[in-house]
């Protein structure tokens, strides 16, 4: 359905198309090339977007003369045929050589067409890729950054990554969350293979929906059936919990789990006690059975194999002990679950957007050994909650032998919310009140142990102060959590996204220097991803 032109794009259309047509590039022997490459038109788009296939050719304008400077991006085709795409009113018309020209917006319906007609823009798996980076976006217009920052280095981005708590709390859907990466995939010309995660999904819908419009990933959340109260329960009272489980498992779990001994390359041994197989498994079982309804769900719509598989039991007070570990990994391969990665629930606390808080030996020594077992079962350990978690991330890329799946989201809310403080200060001061305001609603879904008390107050600061806020474990926090309050602002959220794109080429320089040192840290080094 053709969608109604607007002003604030319409000049910009005539103009790329005079300029195309007196570089004569509608007659027989012009080269769009060419064409594209000279500077007047350079200037209307995203070089690195264009690109040819034998029958059209493709370029993401942009719109600079809107009143939101670098604002919305436009899609350019020239073709000799239709090949699905939407135009905008009166610029889906053929040209006298008998091209095609569509200049359309960056609609769902064309980031479908788009997935179909440049296979590069739509994600994959990612199973077999030792280093891959979860770079969550939850305002849509991250992207870029962070492909500017992974290219070219030996690790693979999810640059699609959203829960459903994420989505509720921009009130976005999975299908404007791929869609933001497909054409952030588009604008930076990233041809190498990059997934798209539906994380935390607790839900056979979820899974269903998220993988029906097109991610490749799929992080199972079974948290709500841990039973974590059997972990600290006394011996004597946790045998008679056990022998409520039906005979048939306990004597089958008792068979394989009783005897094994499991080597690691590490030189230590995972071994069960009677009491620690019966703790392991009144905790665990039910979300074992949960995970495989939600695989199962995944494999009847995907098709088995064709989908990343993550298990998370990350989402609980208690860390993951090695029979833990060990348990679950068995019995999901003896249920023919096919799991590229396992987040378990390290020891310490990865609290959002904010180093580590523990003690970064007791880290080492645990993750040793989730690492060895990841290994030992042929996927990959993920660590959720990675961002900023920057005094482990060394051990993280050591004691894996560099493979890991890592997962980074607030922390590219928190790069902007930075670029507004140095840019746009009393817009910033206004954005920081409506944090301060809805915090103990926001703490509702974020687990954190922010003191209010350390963040100052900023009538006592200087504009030139509040950059430094981000410094601030306890401001970042604060300003982290309440993303979805400020959001839902619609005043605000209009003032707040108008001002990003004012600075988008400062927020995607930012990312890159922040994220690049993730994976600086991380020891994922210089290489060819695509
Ligand atoms: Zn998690």
């Amino acid at each position: 359905m053709p969608v109604k032109e607007t002003n604030s794009f319409s000049a910009q259309a005539e103009r790329w198309t005079a300029k195309a047509q007196k570089k004569s590039l509608f007659t027989p022997g012009g080269s769009a090339k060419d064409f594209l490459k000279t500077p007047a038109v350079e200037s209307l788009m995203y070089s690195s977007s264009v690109r040819e296939t034998p029958d059209a050719i493709y370029a993401l304008l942009k719109a600079q003369d809107r009143p939101r400077k670098g604002g919305l991006s436009l899609l350019g085709i020239l073709a000799r045929q239709e090949r699905g795409f939407q135009g905008f009113s009166g610029w889906k018309k053929t040209l006298a050589s008998g091209l095609r020209l569509l200049i359309g917006p960056l609609s769902h319906e064309n980031a479908q067409a788009m997935r179909r007609a440049l296979p590069f823009t739509a994600p994959s798996p990612l199973a077999g890729k030792a280093v891959t980076v979860g770079l969550g976006d939850r305002l849509g217009v991250a992207g870029a950054g962070h492909i500017r920052t992974i290219r070219g280095r030996e690790a693979y981005p999810v640059l699609a990554q959203q829960s459903v708590r994420e989505l509720n709390l921009t009130g976005r859907s999975y299908e404007e969350v791929l869609d933001a990466s497909t054409w952030a995939v588009f604008q930076e010309g990233y041809e190498g293979p990059w997934g798209a995660d539906g994380d935390h999904l607790k839900t056979e819908e979820w899974v269903r929906t998220a993988l029906r419009i097109g991610f490749t990933m799929i992080t199972a959340d079974v948290s709500d059936y841990i039973r974590a109260q059997h972990l600290l329960k006394p011996e004597a009272e946790l045998a008679g919990d056990y022998t409520r489980l039906d005979e048939s498992y306990r004597r089958r779990i008792e068979a394989e789990y009783l005897p094994l001994r499991i080597e690691l390359d590490t030189g230590e041994a995972v071994a069960f006690t009677r009491e620690a197989l019966m703790r392991t498994a009144l905790t665990y079982r039910e979300a074992i059975e949960h995970a495989l309804r939600l695989y199962q769900a995944g494999a009847a719509e995907k098709g088995e194999g064709a989908f990343d598989f993550e298990l998370s039991v990350d989402e609980t007070a208690t860390p993951t002990t090695p029979q833990a570990h060990a348990f679950i990994a068995g019995e999901t391969l003896k249920l023919g679950m096919r799991v590229t990665s396992l987040a378990p629930r390290f020891v310490g606390e990865f609290q959002k957007g904010i180093d580590y808080i523990g003690d970064p030996k007791a880290f080492e020594s645990t993750f040793r050994t989730h690492a060895a077992l990841a290994r030992h079962f042929g996927y990959k350990v993920s660590v959720h909650s990675g961002s900023d978690k920057f005094t482990v991330f060394p051990a993280v890329g050591r004691l894996t032998g560099g493979r890991f799946h890592i997962k980074t989201a607030g922390t590219n809310w928190l790069e902007a919310m930075k670029v507004i403080a140095r840019t746009q200060p009393g817009l910033y001061r206004r954005l920081h009140a409506k944090a301060l305001a809805s915090f103990a609603k926001a703490t509702q879904y974020y687990h954190v142990t922010t003191n209010l008390g350390n963040v100052p107050a900023l009538a006592g600061l200087k504009d030139a102060q509040l950059p430094a806020l981000f410094a601030n474990p306890d401001a970042r926090q604060l300003v982290h959590i309440t993303y979805g309050e400020i959001l839902s602002d619609p005043g605000l959220k209009a003032e707040f996204f108008a001002a990003l794109q004012d600075h988008i080429e400062e927020y995607w320089r930012a990312l890159q220097e922040h994220i690049g040192r993730h994976l600086d840290l991380l020891g994922i080094k210089g290489g060819a991803n695509e």
